[in-house]
Parts: C-alpha cells; structure tokens; sequence
C-alpha cells in the first residue's frame, strides 16, 4: 500500500429510519392514536465518492513523509514551527516572509524533504483520526528539557502510539541553564519511550527551537524515520489528500490548503471535501507561489471552491462538475437523514422518560 492505508467500502450500507419509525409506533400505542406505517424508503444506490483501492506496486514511488508536532503547553511547539519554516523553507521570491497556511515544506541541503503540519496540537491529530483522514506519518515530540515529561506530553505519545504514529523526540530548551537533559531522557524511558541512547528505536534531537540549535539535525532524524516506513505513493491517476486548513480570503476568495496524498493535483481537476465542492482554478505552494501541479505530501493552497471545506476534510478527484455535485447532494441527504435519526433517538428518550 502507498501508506494511505484508508480507502472507504463502496458499498457501506445506509442506515434507514427504523428509529423514527419505532418512536412514531411507541408514541401511537402510548397516546391511544390508530395509524398505519408508512413505507420506509427504500435503500438506494451510494452516491458517494471512495477512496481508490491500493495502488499497483509499479506505479509507487517515493514521497516525503508529513510530519505533526506534539507535546505539553509552553514546550515550544510554535516556536519550533516557526523557526523550522523560517530556516529550512525554500525562500520565496518575496524575500521569504511566508504566510501560515497550515502545512510548510523543509528541505535539508542534501535535498530531502519533509512536510509539516502546522496545525495546533493534538485535537487536530485526534480530529483528523476520527475522520478517517490520518495523514501524519511522524510525530515530533517536543518535550522542554527544563520541564520534563508532563501530562500532555503523555497524552500526546499515546495519541500517536494508538494511531501508530512513529515518534522522533525533540528535547527542547537545552540552551536554558536550567535544561537537565539526562533528567528528561529519563522521564521519557519512564513514560514507555525507549531511546536509542537506552538501547531503544527511538531517536532524540537536542535541540533549541529559539535558537534554533539542531534544527537540521531533527529533520535528517525526521528523514531517517521516514526511511525505514518506505513511505510511497502512487503520483498518477485520481487526486486524494486531506483539508488541513481553509479560509475565506478577502482578495483570492475560498482558499483550502490540502496535502495530497495520491495523485497529482493540476488546475482544471474537479474535488469534493466534506459536502464542499470546487474546480481548481489556481494553486499556491507553501511560499506563497503559483505552481501548476502538486505531486503527493505537497502542500497546496487550492482555490476555487463552491463552498468552503473543512480542516480534516477528505479530498477526492471526481470525473466533472455533475458528479461533485451528485457527491455533495448525497452527502447531505445522508447528513440530513443522521439529523432525523438523532431527533427521533432524542424524542424517544424524552418519551421514555413519560412511560
Ligand atoms: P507551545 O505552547 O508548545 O506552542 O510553546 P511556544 O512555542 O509558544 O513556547 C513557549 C515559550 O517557550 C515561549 O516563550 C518561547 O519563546 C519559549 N521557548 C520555546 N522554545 C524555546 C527554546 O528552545 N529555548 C528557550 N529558552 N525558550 C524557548
Ligand atoms: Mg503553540
């Protein structure tokens, strides 16, 4: 597989509306009120678009993992993005002042790449996760060597350990006097994280994300990981990636920056996310530049969308206009169908509590 493991059943069935039904029949008999059940729908054809199945092996190859920072309050997960972008990200024309967009490249000098999201902690990982839109390959671990392993920390390992997510350690803020480093390797080894030092797979980066002290270092070490998960995709046929942040910009309009993770995303493609739908008008790197295409694990800026999809969205590629459109109406019908479902559950509990 291309590491895009998720790809849906085609043919899931829709849950029809027995609930309401039920609660109509409990109110009739309850309330003393004659009727008879209406014909409940029948189940129609999925409308839906699927994930492609796995990718023929021939037609992988290569790509740059993407990467989530994780970890505690104030260990310095921003400042990290920050000076990783500002010193790694190939600079733009504009004298590199870059726009947050949700996702950043960093190229290290021996040409390898790597992708991280820029996305705030770990409610977006699990967010995503429960979306069925995992698109992280690695996590940074930021733990601050003048704190120690705290509660998030531990939250964030086992967040990535369910997901299983492999971990890289940044040990953060060693240029403080107060940094006790063994003292973190230790709380680590505790927390259930076998270090490389400790005999363990684990690799740790000592690193100051202000200073930026070790920065290539923590990306070769994000690389190497990468290395071992074999990380490949399949760069041709029907785009798939996921939203991993959209806004309405008051020059470009809509504008959703998607990681691709399958095919090659070009001007002219046609996409569904969520119950949004759009036609790629143009696309912007992580710099801020029009590009023509974007090939998987990059991040794009994509604009030209009807509606605006959500962070976590799922994209998918669809033959035209019509079927977005089918995709999106089914979509809704089927959210709309859940809402019932929902009212009617909340209704019979409300009438429970009257029997
Ligand atoms: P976050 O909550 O994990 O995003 O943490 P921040 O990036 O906001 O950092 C919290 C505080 O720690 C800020 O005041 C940063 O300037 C500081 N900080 C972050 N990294 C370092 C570091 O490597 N060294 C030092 N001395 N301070 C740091
Ligand atoms: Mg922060």
């Amino acid at each position: 597989v291309d590491g895009s493991d998720h790809y849906d059943e085609p043919n899931a069935p829709i849950t029809n509306l027995r609930v309401a039904q039920e609660t109509v029949k409990r109110a009739g008999l309850r309330f003393k009120i004659e009727g008879s059940p209406v014909k409940v729908e029948q189940e129609t054809k999925n409308k839906d678009a699927f994930r492609r199945s796995p990718a023929e092996e021939e037609k992988l190859v290569r790509r740059p993992p993407v990467v989530t920072i994780m970890g505690h309050v104030d260990h310095g997960k921003t400042t990290l993005l920050d000076s990783l972008r500002d010193t790694c990200v190939v600079q733009s024309e504009h004298g590199g002042i870059t726009q947050h967009i949700g996702a950043f490249s960093v190229q290290l000098e021996s040409g390898e790449q790597a992708t991280f999201l820029d996305t705030p902690g770990h409610a977006a990982f699990g967010a995503m996760r429960a979306r069925g839109a995992m698109v992280t390959d690695v996590v940074v671990l930021v733990v601050a060597a003048d704190d120690g392993v705290m509660a998030q920390t531990q939250e964030s390992l086992k967040l990535a350990q369910e997901a299983h997510v492999p971990i890289v350690v940044a040990i953060n803020k060693v240029d403080k006097p107060e940094a006790d480093v063994a003292g973190t390797r230790k709380m680590l080894l505790n927390a259930g994280l076998q270090l490389e030092e400790q005999g363990g797979e684990v690799q740790a980066v000592e690193v100051s994300a202000l200073t930026g002290h070790n920065l290539d270092q923590l990306v070769e070490a994000v690389v190497t990981q990468a290395e071992l998960l074999n990380l490949r995709s399949d760069p041709t046929g029907a785009v798939e990636g996921v939203v991993v942040e959209s806004r309405t910009d008051p020059g470009r309009g809509k504008v959703a920056t998607c990681v691709i993770q399958r095919g090659t995303l070009s001007r002219g493609a046609v996409l569904v996310a969520g119950t949004a739908w759009g036609k790629v008008r143009s696309m912007f790197n992580d710099a801020g530049k029009p590009i023509m295409s974007a090939p998987p694990a990059t991040p794009v800026q994509v604009i030209g969308w009807r509606q605006l999809p959500s962070a976590g969205d799922v994209v998918l590629e669809v033959e035209g206009e019509h079927r977005a459109a089918e995709v999106v109406e089914w979509r809704e019908a089927v959210l709309k169908k859940q809402q019932q479902e929902d009212d009617a559950t909340a209704i019979e509990e409300k009438l429970q509590e009257h029997l």
